[in-house]
């Protein structure tokens, strides 16, 4: 048995969200180290410095802003980073850029469908909001069509159902989950946001809070196995036969991964892994060397399905002055076709809509996102399907992440599992959590001392 380190958790994976519990469970004194098998932190977070231009491989929506899962995380660890809301989003339909109906008054004016249908979807939002219609297990398109959808509307519906979720049939998601998600975006009146210094920041700031609180951050060091005794977790061995023990510890990467990483796992547990339906995702980032748009919402595309966004219009630093950044994204539930091809298409789509682009791209680079590195995006599975966030057995076993992310994909995503695994950690502690200190010395954060959970309206 190789000599052992101790702490009192461990968390496997230095991805946004185990870095976010780790401040959390520093909070109460707890002594946590985090491992992580790459050479730096961030996980799918991750960017791409080239040339001046700062590349985000992945599109990363914060939901629901400072009033979502990451943004009350955040607040809560005084981090003064401000989300703002996505402007004006469109769809590239068959018949052109059309405006994408993401508010009840855009619906009242769509011309996407006719006046019945949006008599129809108006009603539809009223009883969402008095939450009467949120029985259904079934899919989105079963949904529909046992309600007499017209196709229009359904692929309509579809159509917003794409531009909140990460999946690539959008038909396919839990109807539950997705009116879930409808009716929280319209009673907060935010759907997405995006930090306006970019996500590196938020990586950065809850690193190097994670370090000054005391943490222990070790990079290169892979979880081989996890220790267990008589049904209790006693720590991690690492591929290079290095040991930390501690009687906790919290498993950000795939789940699946802990069926041969874990004697005694729960059998329920292993059922419940085999409904959890790995997602992929192919990404385009173009680095520009001119404006061709200075919109800052959503650009639905279809074939393939997913959605583009110019971050740089949301986000200073993101590229160096006159010049932008563009990044698409087409989620896929298998790598059916190749990353050059799904690429490819979306490019040839981006070109219809922005005259010009051809020539303006200086840096092109394409990314197969597949649950490589991370966690498993669990689609197609509600709440009750997922894996929970403290496992059975062994116990001491806690997951976070995107498999276990409740209330559903199109929501708070993994974030809102941070919350609910710090309070499955901590019991009864996790209410008397120390009040979160808030820097007012600079302008984000006399901002948020001010109105703490306000959102920055976007530009345009
Ligand atoms: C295509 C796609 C688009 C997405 N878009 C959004 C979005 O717009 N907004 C949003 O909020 N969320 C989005 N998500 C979800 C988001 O990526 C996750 O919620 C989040 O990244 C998960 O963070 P994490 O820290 O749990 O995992 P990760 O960021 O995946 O980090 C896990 C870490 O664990 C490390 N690791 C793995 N195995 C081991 C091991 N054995 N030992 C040590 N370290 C290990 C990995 O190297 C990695 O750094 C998207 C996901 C996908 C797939």
């Amino acid at each position: 048995m190789p000599p052992r380190e101790r702490s009192d958790v461990v968390i496997v994976g230095a991805g946004l969200e185990g870095l976010l519990l780790a401040v959390e469970l520093q909070r109460p004194g707890l002594r946590v180290a985090v491992v992580e098998k790459r050479g730096a932190v961030g996980g799918r977070y991750r960017v791409v410095e080239n040339e001046g231009f700062s590349l985000p491989i992945a599109i990363h929506f914060a939901r629901h802003g400072a009033q979502g899962a990451l943004g009350e995380l955040l607040f809560r660890q005084g981090d003064s980073t401000l989300l703002r809301e996505l402007g004006t989003s469109f769809s590239l339909t068959d018949t052109g850029v059309t405006e994408l109906p993401l508010s009840i008054q855009v619906f009242s004016r769509t011309r996407l469908i006719g006046l019945r249908d949006r008599l129809r979807m108006m009603r539809l939002i009223v009883s969402l909001r008095s939450r009467a219609d949120l029985a259904p297990v079934e899919d989105l398109d079963t949904w529909m069509a046992g309600r007499g959808f017209s196709p229009r509307l359904s692929a309509l519906l579809r159509d917003i159902v794409a531009s909140m979720v990460i999946h690539s049939h959008p038909g396919k998601v839990a109807a539950r989950e997705v009116l879930e998600s409808l009716r929280r975006s319209l009673d907060l009146g935010v759907t997405m946001t995006y930090p306006v210094e970019g996500w590196g920041r938020i990586v950065k700031s809850v690193t190097d809070r994670f370090l000054a609180g005391g943490g222990k951050l070790l990079t290169d060091w892979e979880v081989a196995r996890i220790e267990c005794k008589r049904g209790r977790v006693q720590g991690v061995v690492s591929s290079a036969g290095e040991a930390i023990g501690a009687p906790r510890v919290v498993w950000s990467s795939s789940p699946r991964d802990l069926l041969h990483q874990v004697d005694d796992l729960d059998p329920a547990l292993r059922r419940s892994l085999a409904t959890v339906r790995p997602l992929a995702a192919t990404t385009l980032v173009l680095a520009l060397s001119r404006p061709v748009s200075m919109t800052t919402g959503l650009w639905r595309l279809s074939n393939p399905s997913g959605w583009a966004l110019f971050p740089s219009n949301l986000a200073g630093g993101i590229a160096p002055r006159g010049k932008q950044v563009l990044v698409a994204c087409a989620p896929t539930m298998s790598p059916q076709s190749s990353t050059e091809e799904v690429a490819a298409a979306m490019e040839r789509r981006l070109m219809e809509i922005f005259p010009g682009l051809e020539t303006a791209i200086e840096i092109r680079r394409m990314h197969h996102l597949p649950r490589l590195h991370g966690t498993d995006v669990g689609v197609g599975a509600t709440r009750t399907q997922r894996p929970p966030v403290a496992v059975p057995s062994p116990r001491g076993l806690f997951l976070v992440g995107d498999a276990c992310a409740v209330p559903g994909l199109g929501d708070e995503i993994g974030f809102a599992s941070v919350q609910r695994c710090l309070v499955a950690l901590l019991g009864k502690d996790s209410e008397n959590l120390p009040p979160p200190k808030i820097d007012t010395a600079t302008e984000a954060g006399s901002a948020l001392a001010r109105k703490p959970r306000g959102v920055q309206p976007a530009e345009s």
